[in-house]
Parts: structure tokens; C-alpha cells; sequence
């Protein structure tokens, strides 16, 4: 029996028998891991905290033939400031879904400090969870190879001004041949927001960016990673307009 001490953060859980839960852990070095988590939902259980849900710890785990169990965790974070608004919450649960959708058992250092930077940040920023969650998203898309050529045309390299979800920018004339079905018309400003939202090293252009480049960007983006996924994510849902 060995055993593992890992950073992880809870994505989900499933509760059996009378008191115990089996965690998905995301962790850097394991990727995507289940542990058994015997006792935790006693009332007095010592490691309750470490089986809830947004939870950020290092954890200790038993590893026998690679099924894990909890044998301790060292809170890092809980993300509390998380449950004290709606869309705080839905932002970081969308966020928990599309991760442990993405991530599999192999090391999954990006996908981990992408998850753990976005909650910490929709944690400090009282405002716009929504932009909050197109970070996570474009970065998401961006670490599995999936992100669109937005400003440009796919077909022919002219500015585009539609995008279409699956594939990429298309310019008004190419969209004449294109069809119009799927074709979600590109406001000004969005392709520059979403590059923000890849590259930028501070949340400061989030504050800046107008309502309407923020919701264009979201219906964009979660339309392309669904087909590009193959999955519809139901709690991403909430924040469409
Ligand atoms: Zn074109």
C-alpha cells in the first residue's frame, strides 16, 4: 500500500452507504482522481471540510492497487466568499463541470492552476463572475487546442463578422455561402475581449469590457466548446442570455 500527498481541488462528489462520499479530485500531477472518503458526512468527522465541494487542499491518500482513500488534508482554501452570491456560485459550479469534463488521469498542471487561479479570482472580484468564467473558458479551449480564429475569416482571411461555433470567423461574404444556420454575428470588440481573456496578466480589462462584448463572447464560446467537447454543460446555462 502506498501512498500519495497531492494538491487537490474537489470538482464533484457521490454520497454511499450512511456516512461516507466518493470525491473527484482534480490534482496537478494525477489529473483526474477518485478517492473514497470513509465517515465524512458524520457530524463530527475530522475530515469533513475536505470532502466538500470547491475545496482546496493537500491531501493524503492510501493507494492500494490505485484505488485512493483519504487518510488527511491540510486546507488550503474553501473559497467561501464563492456562496455569497448566485452567480458567484453558478460561475464557479460551470467552472468545476468543464473541468472535470476535460481533465483525465494524466498530469493536468495547466488545467489545475487554470481552476485554482479562476477561483481565486472570482473570489476577490465582486463584479462580473460571468467574465470571471469566459477566462476560464478561453484558457480552457486554448490548453486543449480548441480556440477559434475569431477576428479573421476561416474560409478566406478577410475580417470576419460572424462567427461560426465548430469553426471560426467568417466574413459577411463567405457567410453568404456559409448559411446562416449557427451563424452568430460578431460584435465589435469581442474577438479583442476574448484574446484578452487568453492572454491578459491582470483582471483590469474585465472592468473595462461593455455588457454587450461580454454576453456576445459567452454565447460564442460556449456554443464552440460544446460542439468542440461534444457536451452540453448544464450549469453553463445559467449565464445565457
Ligand atoms: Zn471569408
Amino acid at each position: 500500500m502506498g501512498e500519495l500527498k497531492c494538491e487537490g481541488i474537489v470538482l464533484r462528489y457521490a454520497d454511499y452507504k450512511d456516512a461516507d462520499r466518493m470525491l473527484t479530485l482534480l490534482t496537478p500531477d494525477c489529473g483526474i482522481i477518485s478517492v473514497s472518503a470513509k465517515g465524512v458526512r458524520r457530524q463530527n468527522a475530522k475530515l469533513r471540510y475536505a470532502a466538500e465541494l470547491f475545496t482546496y487542499g493537500n491531501y493524503m491518500l492510501s493507494n492500494k492497487n490505485g484505488r485512493y482513500a483519504l487518510t488527511g488534508c491540510v486546507l488550503k482554501d474553501s473559497f467561501y466568499a464563492l456562496r455569497e452570491s448566485l452567480e458567484h456560485m453558478c460561475a464557479a459550479s460551470a467552472m468545476l463541470e468543464m473541468a472535470s469534463y476535460a481533465g483525465i488521469q494524466q498530469p493536468q498542471t495547466e488545467l489545475f492552476e487554470l481552476l485554482r487561479g479562476c477561483l481565486f479570482t472570482l473570489c476577490e472580484l465582486k463584479e462580473q463572475p460571468k467574465a470571471v468564467l469566459l477566462v476560464f473558458i478561453a484558457r480552457l479551449l486554448k490548453i486543449s487546442g480548441y480556440m477559434p480564429e475569431i477576428e479573421y475569416c476561416v474560409n478566406c482571411g478577410e475580417k470576419a463578422g460572424y462567427f461560426l461555433p465548430g469553426e471560426g470567423g467568417i466574413c459577411p461574404e463567405c457567410s453568404q455561402t456559409a448559411g446562416a444556420a449557427g451563424l452568430i454575428r460578431l460584435e465589435s470588440g469581442t474577438a479583442d475581449f476574448i484574446e484578452g481573456c487568453v492572454y491578459s496578466e491582470s483582471e483590469s480589462f474585465i472592468s473595462q469590457a461593455e455588457q454587450g462584448v461580454i454576453d456576445n463572447a459567452y454565447i460564442l464560446l460556449i456554443r464552440h466548446m460544446q460542439l468542440c467537447f461534444e457536451h452540453q454543460f448544464k450549469s453553463a446555462e445559467y449565464f445565457i442570455k
